[in-house]
Parts: C-alpha cells; sequence; structure tokens
C-alpha cells in the first residue's frame, strides 16, 4: 500500500508541541514499513522522524499552527490563520496522493475532516481525542453516514465521546520496544510524564509527592507557564524536579529508574502514550480511571486504577506499588502495543477506507 500521512498542525515532529501524535506517527511509520508498505509523511518544517523511519520521505511545509482544540471552548468556531500550516500541509498530501492508495489525516480539526465530503482519494481520519469541539463532533457524525469507516479511534471510551458511531474502530497505539529499555529500579523515584497543561492534572500527583515528603520528577513541554507555576506555588519548594521536555531514548532512561509512574487525567484521555512508555521500561502506573488509562493499566497487575479525582486512593497505591512485578509491565507491552500490532490493525483499517471508494 502506498501511504500519505498527514502530521499535526502543533509543532514539528520533535518539538513535544504536538503531545503524542508525535510519537504516534513515528510508530506507525516503523509498522508500516516493516510490513512493506511505503510511506510519505507530510510534517511541519524542522520535523524529525526515527533514523529507522529513513525509508519514509518526508515532505516539509511552512506555515501558521492551529491552536489546540483542548485549549478552546467546546461551541468556538473554526479559526484558520493567514498562511495556514494545517491548509499547506493538505495541499501538499493531495499532491502527492494522486499517487497514493489512502491519505491518513492525524491532525484533530476541522479542515481535513470537512475536505472528505469533496474529494474522490480515499481519505481515513486516526481521531487523537476525545470530543473537545463541538464544530468538529458535528462534522464527523455528517461524514460517518456517507463514510462509515473514515474514522478510527486509539481506545474504546475515546469513541464513547462520539456515540453516533455504532461499531467504531479502535487501534489502540504501538510502541517501538527496542527504544525502551526494562530496568529493574524498584526503589527508584516517583515520575510523571506529559505535556504541563490543565487537562493533564500535575497538581494531583505534586498532593501524592508532597504527602509522602518526597520528590516529583515532571518530564515534559511546559504548555501552560501560569499553571505550572501555580502548581509550584502551592508546594514547598523541590517538590516538583522539573526534568525538561527529552527525546525518547533519554526519557526512557531516565523513565525506567522510577519505581512508579502517576498519571491524572482530567479529561477523557483518548490513549496516554506515557503509560505505555512507562510499561515498557518495567514501570507500574498509578492512574485514574478515566479514559484510556482505565483500559491499558490492569489493576493490580500493571499498577493500580482510582477513581477520577481520587488523590488519596492514588497516594495508598503508590505505598503499595512494590507488589507489581515490573516484568509483566513489560510483557503487557510487548503483547499488546507493538508497531506490529498496531501497524496491522491500521492496514485492517485502511482497507475497509479504500473500499468505500470502489
Ligand atoms: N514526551 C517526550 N519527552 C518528554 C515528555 C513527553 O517525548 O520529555 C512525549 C511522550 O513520549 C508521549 C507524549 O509526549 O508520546 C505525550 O503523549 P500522551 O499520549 O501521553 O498525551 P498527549 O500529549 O497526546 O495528550
Amino acid at each position: 500500500m502506498r501511504i500519505v500521512l498527514i502530521s499535526t498542525p502543533i509543532g514539528f515532529l520533535g518539538s513535544g508541541k504536538g503531545g503524542g501524535v508525535e510519537l504516534t506517527l513515528n510508530s506507525l511509520v516503523s509498522g508500516l514499513l516493516s510490513l512493506g508498505h511505503s510511506v510519505e509523511v507530510v510534517a511541519p518544517k524542522n520535523s524529525k522522524l526515527y533514523k529507522s523511519n529513513e525509508k519514509a520521505k518526508l515532505h516539509f511545509v511552512e506555515g501558521e499552527d492551529q491552536v489546540s482544540w483542548q485549549h478552546q471552548n467546546y461551541n468556538s468556531p473554526v479559526s484558520i490563520p493567514d498562511n495556514s500550516l494545517l491548509a499547506g500541509m493538505l495541499e501538499k498530501g493531495l499532491d502527492i496522493a494522486k499517487k497514493a492508495d489512502v491519505l491518513l489525516n492525524m491532525s484533530y480539526d476541522w479542515l481535513p475532516i470537512w475536505m472528505t465530503l469533496n474529494l474522490d482519494i480515499p481519505i481515513a481520519h486516526l481521531i487523537s481525542m476525545g470530543s473537545e469541539s463541538s464544530v468538529i463532533s458535528n462534522l464527523i457524525s455528517k461524514v460517518y453516514t456517507k463514510y462509515p469507516y473514515s474514522f478510527a479511534f486509539h481506545s474504546k471510551i475515546q469513541a464513547n465521546d462520539y456515540p453516533f458511531i455504532r461499531k467504531p474502530t479502535i487501534i489502540g497505539n504501538g510502541f517501538k520496544l527496542d527504544n525502551y529499555i526494562f530496568q529493574d529500579s524498584i526503589k527508584g523515584p516517583l515520575g510523571w510524564v506529559g505535556r504541563v497543561a490543565p487537562e493533564k492534572g500535575l497538581e494531583d500527583a505534586v498532593y501524592v509527592a508532597n504527602e509522602l515528603e518526597e520528590k516529583l520528577n515532571v518530564w515534559g513541554v511546559i504548555e501552560d507557564e501560569n499553571y505550572a507555576s501555580k502548581i509550584e506555588q502551592s508546594y514547598p519548594r523541590g517538590t516538583i524536579d522539573w526534568m525538561g521536555f527529552l527525546s525518547t531514548n533519554e526519557l526512557q532512561k531516565q523513565l525506567g529508574k522510577c519505581r512508579v509512574l502517576l498519571n491524572t487525567p482530567k479529561w477523557n484521555e483518548a490513549y496516554g502514550n506515557v503509560i505505555v512508555e512507562a510499561l515498557a521500561c518495567g514501570v507500574p502506573v498509578v492512574a485514574y480511571k478515566r479514559g484510556g488509562p482505565s483500559e491499558i493499566i490492569q489493576h493490580g497487575k500493571t499498577g493500580y486504577l482510582a477513581d477520577p479525582d481520587d488523590k488519596e486512593t492514588m497516594l495508598s497505591y503508590v505505598e503499595i506499588i512494590e507488589k507489581i512485578n515490573r516484568k509483566k509491565c513489560r510483557e503487557w507491552v510487548e503483547k499488546n502495543a507493538s508497531t506490529e500490532i498496531f501497524a496491522n490493525k491500521v492496514v485492517s483499517w485502511l482497507n475497509k477506507v479504500i473500499n468505500q471508494y470502489k
């Protein structure tokens, strides 16, 4: 299959601004290449793919980023800036797609989904978030009536945000296992990984660390400076150890030293890449039972699930984390979330998308 991928219109690949989509795209490219497919990627200027993905052709586009939907009102209208990066990537993608079998859009935005109604080229949409915008959800509903197979989701609970889709295609996610090394660090520190923004609930993880009189290692892009400094000021100095945004290779080395990862979503987390990355390093995860984490973590086996926003229960689970066998964490990723497993699911979905145009 010849597949053209359209990246996120928020930040270049490797910047961290695109969140989990950046890693998902790279994992997907790895998996598709290993299955023998031909892949081209349209992405913002300065984007980088994994070295092992050099067989995929990368096309750069320059332009203004979109504003992330999770930081707008649910009923906000669509806004497209002058010199739009998204529009530029779509133009480029459409041009290349003339010689391809399918376009795979990875941006959560209105324009590429709307285009579906007016295109003869098969276009598939991997939806990376729960319902964060009424205008996008209504459009998905409209496109769905014409092309019922054109959408895929990472988790069942994410797809529940789109109740009009009767049998949603759920594809999970994939991780390049040799990028993550197992570490048996049962006495390590507490870790938290993610974009530092309100929907990620960092404050609850800091609460747990403070109760334990420990520090919390925090990795990720600080997307919302005000939010970050408010949390910092609410706790004794040094409770948060800001570790910065690291490459996957560096992140996994440091993350693997943790005894537990805390994951505290305040929104319907579509999947939660960082959970699987931690598990791949052997790090159990204590998370809120909200969104993707509740489908990934096996309670009592690879970590623990606390009721949403229940910090006290989260704390009690951290206190018994040594009961989790770290090898079982890695095993779950090997059996359920490798790049090959992921790419196979994507390919069978793309075949259904293409068949709609025959
Ligand atoms: N990440 C990273 N380096 C860091 C911190 C985070 O590469 O120092 C990446 C991480 O690998 C993951 C992404 O940031 O792929 C966060 O994705 P997730 O699905 O957890 O949440 P999202 O940002 O998409 O809401």
